[in-house]
């Protein structure tokens, strides 16, 4: 059942991204108008599998359409959610305009760095790799599966989480396992890539001279992670072979000892799917807190664990900082991005003021706007607030790649 629906803008051809998570389909719809995009809408489908509900919103954020419907067999529900979000663009008219669709996907491998037009080795390639990232990978594809079902000539572009990662130094790759188990790609790949790769864009716009020097990312949202840039390369980064190293997160642990593993599965005959739920959904600042997975919301109780949680977020992240720090010889700016990064001036004065050891200061007044620079003029390192846009970059990827493939409709 549709409840509102209106047409977007009619601005010309159309690129369409998908970033299809485990319960959510998010996309955008870019124009392309003289080789620039322009957002013309993007929306959801969210809770899927269990209340699914779509919204699609014009780039000011006014309401489009927005519908609910049962949830569906499990393993129906990404190509359920995808037909509602193509039943929405045919019913905009929007559906023919679309030249291309860019999804964005966990794991490109070793084979994978930059955004490759999908066929069907492609999706091969891309399906072995989710012993990789089981949780990440199979709706990633179900998503470009589904697409190439109901319209197998339209080009779909993979662009790759992992990609921004590729060609770090062999020390940073390495776990200090066997060797053999480095051949069989047990490696620190690092993930979030297409956040970075935005925001180095966005410092070469803003801050040249700094985009070619020693630049800390920290980008915190749902999922968090931090990477050592080094003349806009990433050296180093806290996500290593799964999404769940590194920093506590919404519900991951970040960095933990894989004893507790071993003392888990000898003493409590745990096994991987009670460890899967565990360090994936029962950890982080839920787990720390035994309450919620929002910052905001530890933020607004008065219950001890919550403070605590928070503590234990804000001190990760000043031990990852100084750890990175250590990667690129010291820091010339570091900036803050996604939800939390973008929006949470406490935590953001929390983090610097640990860091003040670095040097680092911020004025209080640019932190409390929260946009571009927020260290006060001439202080070194600088601090920033730059926010990301994957779909945005993902959309760039999907255009450059549609182009230099000569395919008519770009
Ligand atoms: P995702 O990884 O799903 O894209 P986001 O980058 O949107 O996540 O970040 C979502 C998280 O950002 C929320 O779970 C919440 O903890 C945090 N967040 C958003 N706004 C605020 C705010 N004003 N203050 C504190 N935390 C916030």
């Amino acid at each position: 059942m549709t409840a509102t629906s209106q047409q977007p803008a009619d601005l010309g051809a159309l690129i369409l991204t998908l970033n299809a998570g485990s319960s959510s389909i998010k996309f955008a719809l870019y124009s392309v108008a003289d080789g620039d995009l322009v957002l013309t809408a993007k929306g959801q489908v969210e809770g899927i599998g269990t209340a699914p509900r779509f919204l699609a919103k014009a780039a000011d954020g006014t309401r489009l359409a927005e519908s609910y419907w049962e949830p569906v067999e499990a393993g129906f529900g990404h190509a359920r959610a995808l037909r509602q979000i193509w039943h929405w663009l045919v019913e905009t008219a929007a559906d023919e305009r679309i030249i291309a669709v860019g999804h964005r996907v966990a794991h490109g491998g070793e084979r994978y760095a930059d955004p490759v037009l999908i066929d069907p080795k492609v999706t091969e390639d891309l399906a072995a790799l989710i012993p990789l990232v089981p949780l990440h990978q199979p709706n990633n594809l179900a998503a470009i599966r589904a697409v190439a079902t109901d319209l197998p000539d339209l080009p779909q572009v993979a662009c790759f989480d992992t990609g921004f990662h590729r060609g770090r130094p062999l020390v940073s790759e390495q776990f200090a396992l066997p060797r053999a188990l480095l051949d069989r790609g047990l490696k620190r790949y690092g993930f979030h890539g297409l956040s970075y790769e935005f925001i180095v864009a966005q410092l070469r716009e803003l801050a040249p001279d700094l985009a070619t020097g020693r630049v800390v990312v920290a980008h915190l949202g749902s999922g968090c992670s931090m990477s050592a840039l080094r003349d806009g390369r990433s050296i180093e980064t806290t996500m290593s072979f799964s999404a769940l190293d590194g920093l506590p997160m919404g519900t991951r642990c970040g960095t933990l000892d894989p004893g507790v593993l071993l003392y888990l599965m000898r003493e409590d005959g745990l096994g991987v799917n009670d460890l899967e739920r565990l360090l994936y959904q029962e950890s982080g600042l839920l787990g720390l807190s035994g309450i919620s997975n929002d910052l905001r919301d530890l933020k607004a109780s008065t219950a001890p664990t919550a403070a605590a949680a928070i503590d234990y977020f804000i001190y990760r992240i000043g031990q990852h900082l100084g750890a990175l720090c250590a990667t690129i010889g010291g820091l010339d700016a570091l900036i803050f991005t996604a939800g939390i990064g973008e929006n949470d001036p406490d935590t953001r004065a929390r983090i610097c003021a640990n860091a003040a050891w670095l040097g680092i200061a911020i004025d209080a007044a640019a932190n409390a706007r929260g946009d571009g620079c927020i260290s006060p003029p001439g202080q070194t390192p600088s601090v920033w607030v730059i926010p990301t846009d994957e779909e945005r970059m993902i959309a760039r990827h999907t255009l450059a790649v549609v182009g230099a493939a000569g395919l008519p409709a770009a």
